[in-house]
């Protein structure tokens, strides 16, 4: 029985993450979605929010689920759920770069850990939840870039 962990922001969950995700769980047995709080960045969805859109959004995929992990190392939270894979998505040079670093630092921590990359689908390398969070602002099309509840989501939020 493997199990992976693919973690991130998701604010919000983009067809990319979707698309990653369900390219993973076709290899794994099971795959958890931990949704991180990231501290830099201030977020447009709440913890709760991100959870119930991510969940929706991957609801056809029963071997996965969504879990909420707002403080502390990803990798101590793999380490801690006998989790010994991590899978990250990789859009571009420039991801590759940060996700090589990140996947290093994860080693230093955790040796058993894998990191698992998988390239991003040629349909969505280009999208990125922040891009579409200046796309939603302004009341741009959204349809084909997210699951159709975080459009309405993301319209609801700057509506208001
Ligand atoms: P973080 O803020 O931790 O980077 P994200 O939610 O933005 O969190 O991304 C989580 C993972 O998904 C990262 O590995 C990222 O590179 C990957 N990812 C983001 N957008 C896409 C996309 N459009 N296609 C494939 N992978 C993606």
């Amino acid at each position: 029985m493997v199990k992976a962990l693919y973690a991130g922001s998701f604010d919000p969950v983009t067809m990319g993450h979707v698309n990653i995700i369900e390219r993973a769980s076709k290899m794994f047995d099971e795959l958890i979605i931990t949704i991180a709080t990231n501290t830099s960045k201030k977020p447009l969805f709440a913890s709760d929010e991100k959870i119930k859109l991510v969940s929706e959004s991957i609801n056809h995929l029963p071997n996965v689920k969504v879990v909420s992990h707002p403080s502390g190392l990803t990798v101590d939270y793999a380490k801690d759920n006998g989790i010994h894979v991590m899978v990250r998505g990789i859009r571009s040079v420039k991801d590759m770069e940060y996700e090589m670093d990140i996947a290093a630092m994860n080693s230093t921590q955790e040796p058993d850990i894998e990191t698992v990359f998988l390239m991003a689908d040629a349909k969505y390398r280009f999208l990125s939840s922040s891009l579409l969070k200046e796309i939603a602002q302004f009341n741009g099309k959204l349809d084909g870039l997210v699951p159709d509840n975080v459009a309405e989501a993301m319209k609801t939020k700057y509506k208001s």
